[in-house]
């Protein structure tokens, strides 16, 4: 494949959500399979629906990804302005050529005379009528208006629109790279707004005009766009710009986890998993979500996981970096199916990421990840959990969760086993031992002897003693090595939980 030249496209009108990253994702690799380039375009032209902080958010969850633009708002590039906001005279000057050559018109009608047009056409027994070819002679527009009037309004008011004139009976087809070839005909578009009338211009305009600006050879973006498409192909006529006009390939959705319709941002808080990449904090509560970031999941798990979601290397390969993906990525080999949004898939993905990270890393991640709660908490520490740890979890925050006795002194302790057993094992007997370790080396051999020879004197076995020792310096009867984690912990820390365990202990027994 030649060098490509990509864009993303997003509209900054919320924080991106997940299956905008995956398109994201699946752009950039084309570019890097290819060493081409990886445009970021800001297309920001419906104020409408403009959110302060979302162009923000896009560009730090990209970041966060490892997916950086070569081209974009923010690190400038050849082709720019990279924000369709700031190209509004670009926009202008094309839409005004297209009038000029016939291509376009200008049209002055009012919401409610379109509203009107509507009614009238379906009184007379036409389906959804539109704006079109059919309608476009009965509307107050510089078809139908003499140049005089055409001017007079002109100059009367800013408010001007134009619209594409759509010639009836055109074939399109589309030849889509997951999708084979797809066929419109010109007779059921409508003659689409190009330039409205704040001076904007549409999204269809604006991203046929960057697109060919821009000299982008692929577009890759959402199934949601492809209707879309036969109108960017007749812009790419109007234009004589079909030679280069860029190949498309559109994505199909991400389903929910149970298959059944599109994932939506709604579903995160549903069920409980992100379908954003970091945290967005919106007006409301309902509007405020949590990141696959504050799940912690790791940023190159999650890009493993979504390449996946929907593409496959038709190996048996299930781990890749993000260098290795774009080895291997090929637009060819996107399924075209929706892809089912598995949120297991990603915690397995995300634990394999985990257990082959050096613990140096994991421990600069965690410190990362928790740094205001645990601020005290050094890397020489943090690496000592990860170590004992690491094949035990499935998310970064599953250390602080998991392994929170590592971390705070622990405040409840598994009760069954206390209730059962306790009163049978003479308290004293645990004080005992408490005070036999005082004397040692704190290490986890030196532990482990010391508690064997202790077990021997008081003719004791290990299910005596051990799940004492556990639930009093954990809390729970699940965990790593437990000499090892006592060694972690210190022994000033650890005595000092035995004591508090043994006692809490008996009041637990002695409540019943
Ligand atoms: N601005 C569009 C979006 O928000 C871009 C679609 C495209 O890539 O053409 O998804």
């Amino acid at each position: 494949m030649d060098k490509v030249r990509v864009r993303f496209a997003p509209s900054p009108t919320g924080p991106l959500h997940i299956g905008g990253v995956r398109t994201a994702l699946y752009t950039y690799l084309i570019a890097k399979k290819t060493g081409g380039a990886f445009v970021l375009r800001i297309e920001d032209t419906d104020q409408n629906r403009y959110v302060t902080g979302a162009e923000e958010y896009i560009i730090k969850a990209l970041e966060w990804c490892g997916i950086s633009p070569d081209e974009g708002p923010h690190v400038g590039g050849d082709y720019g302005p990279y924000r369709q906001s700031e190209r509004k005279d670009i926009y202008n000057k094309h839409a005004k050529q297209l009038v000029e050559q016939g291509k376009a018109y200008y049209a002055f009608d009012t919401a409610d005379e379109i509203e009107k047009m509507r009614e009238r056409l379906s009184e007379e027994g036409q389906h959804a009528p539109k704006y079109d070819y059919s309608s476009r002679m009965s509307m107050r527009n510089s078809l139908t208006l003499s140049e005089a009037e055409t001017k007079k309004l002109l100059k009367e008011s800013d408010d001007v629109i134009i619209r594409l004139k759509v010639q009836p009976n055109e074939e399109i087809i589309v030849h889509d790279i997951i999708r084979g070839e797809v066929r419109f005909n010109s007779s059921e578009l409508d003659d689409k707004v190009l330039l409205k009338a704040d001076g904007m211009p549409t999204y269809h305009m604006a991203n046929i005009v960057d697109d060919h600006l821009m000299e982008i050879t692929h577009v890759i973006r959402g199934e949601e766009w492809l209707p879309s498409t036969a109108h960017h192909v007749l812009l790419y006529r109007a234009f004589k710009w079909e030679d280069t006009m860029p190949k498309f390939a559109h994505l199909s959705l991400l389903l929910k986890p149970n298959g059944k319709g599109k994932l939506s941002k709604r579903d995160g808080a549903k069920f409980g998993f992100p379908v954003f990449p970091l945290a967005w904090r919106g007006e409301s509560e309902e509007d405020s979500f949590k990141g696959f970031k504050d799940y912690g999941f790791d940023p190159e798990a999650t890009v493993n996981f979504l390449a996946f979601l929907g593409w496959n290397p038709g190996t048996e390969q299930e781990i890749f970096s993000m260098k290795e993906l774009a080895e291997a990525f090929s637009l060819d080999q996107i399924v075209k199916s929706g892809a089912r949004f598995d949120i297991d898939k990603a915690k397995w993905y995300n634990q394999q990421y985990i257990i082959n990270k050096d613990n140096k890393e994991i421990a600069q991640y965690l410190k990362k990840y928790n740094a205001e709660k645990y601020s005290n908490v050094d890397l020489d520490y943090l690496e000592k959990v990860a170590e004992l740890m690491k094949e035990r979890v499935e998310l970064y925050s599953d250390f602080y969760e998991k392994g929170k006795f590592f971390f705070e002194e622990v405040r409840e302790y598994e009760e069954k086993m206390i209730r059962k057993k306790w009163k049978d094992h003479r308290p004293e007997k645990f004080n005992r031992f408490t005070g036999v370790l005082t004397e040692k080396d704190f290490t986890a051999s030196k532990i482990k002897l010391a508690l064997e020879s202790y077990m021997a004197d008081n003719e004791m076995g290990y299910g005596d003693i051990m799940p004492f020792l556990r639930l009093a310096v954990s809390g729970t009867m699940q965990g790593p090595d437990l000499f090892k984690a006592m060694e972690v912990i210190g022994k000033e820390r650890v005595l000092k939980r035995l004591e508090e365990a043994f006692n809490r202990f008996n009041n637990i027994v002695s409540e019943k």
